[in-house]
């Protein structure tokens, strides 16, 4: 369906017995460009048969434009997974993170695959370019693309549409939020679930909600808290489903990691603790 001016995606529904339980509300392929001239892809989607044949039969509904590149957001098998099909049917370069290059040539093949710079543009067709701007924190080598002139981002799995992201990297994903914030986008353009036509105020959103969950982790910690533990008992609700408790502690874990990488808590062994001089703040 057509999302905006020069954006056009097709929605690959997910089982919720198997991964649909992973992506909540499917996940995205984007066509950007000119239908009637040449288009870019951003992402491949999941490795399986039936994705590729969905995403080229939407290639097909859209007129079969040329298609100049498949712009990937990051290196998760979701979203690089039907690479090899797409780029062979397509006969287009591959343009990714730096960081994923070498992995990806390996896969592709010498010459097909290059590296994104920092705010480097790339040509869509239609008279309008993508801007590349790195994204670290769901991974190291993410991505999300600027598209000015229909006030887009595709925002990868740094922003979902039917939920909150998981984070490797939480300093680095708060730091990427001010990007994308400051890009002040009309229309979010995620890889999973539904388009946000709302974005800037879902970025703030998303921000808040961390920060939120920051400032409990602290009070935790000053109360007394000191183990991953004892901070889930704290800030979670009582209640918690134990399907949930392992997520629930991965992220008070990037909490708190974030923490001592600023300063703000220290790490022995087993246990957390407010730094003595409350890391300057
Ligand atoms: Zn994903």
């Amino acid at each position: 369906m057509q999302i905006a001016r020069h954006i056009y995606s097709t929605h690959i529904e997910e089982d919720p017995a198997t991964f649909g339980a992973m992506h909540p509300g499917g996940t995205q392929i984007y066509f950007v460009g000119d239908p009637s001239e040449r288009m870019v892809v951003v992402d491949s989607g999941e490795p399986y048969r039936s994705w590729a044949r969905q995403i080229l039969a939407y290639h097909a509904e859209l007129g079969r434009p040329r298609i100049s590149a498949i712009l990937i957001t990051h290196g998760h098998g979701d979203h690089i997974g039907g690479l090899d099909r797409l780029q062979e049917s397509f006969d287009c370069e591959v343009r990714c993170h730096p960081r994923l290059e070498p992995r990806l040539t390996h896969q592709l093949g010498p010459g097909v695959v290059r590296g994104l710079a920092e705010q480097e543009t790339v040509d869509t067709g239609g008279d309008v370019a993508l801007r590349a701007w790195h994204t670290p924190g769901h991974e190291d080598d993410h991505i999300s693309y600027h598209l000015p002139d229909d006030g887009a981002v595709f925002s990868g799995d740094t922003i979902l549409g039917n939920s909150s992201s998981s984070v490797r990297n939480l300093k680095q994903y708060m730091e990427s939020l001010e990007t994308l914030a400051r890009l002040n986008p009309g229309i979010l353009c995620p890889g999973h679930g539904q388009v946000i036509r709302n974005g800037a105020a879902r970025i703030a959103w998303y921000a808040r909600h961390r920060n939120e969950r920051e400032g409990q982790v602290l009070a935790a910690l000053a109360g007394g808290a000191g183990t991953v533990d004892e901070i889930v008992a704290a800030v979670y609700p009582r209640d918690l489903a134990d399907n949930l408790r392992g997520a629930a502690a991965r992220n008070v874990r990037t909490h708190l990691q974030k923490l001592v990488e600023e300063g703000r808590a220290t790490e022995s062994s087993a246990a957390y603790d407010l730094a003595a001089d409350g890391g300057g703040r």
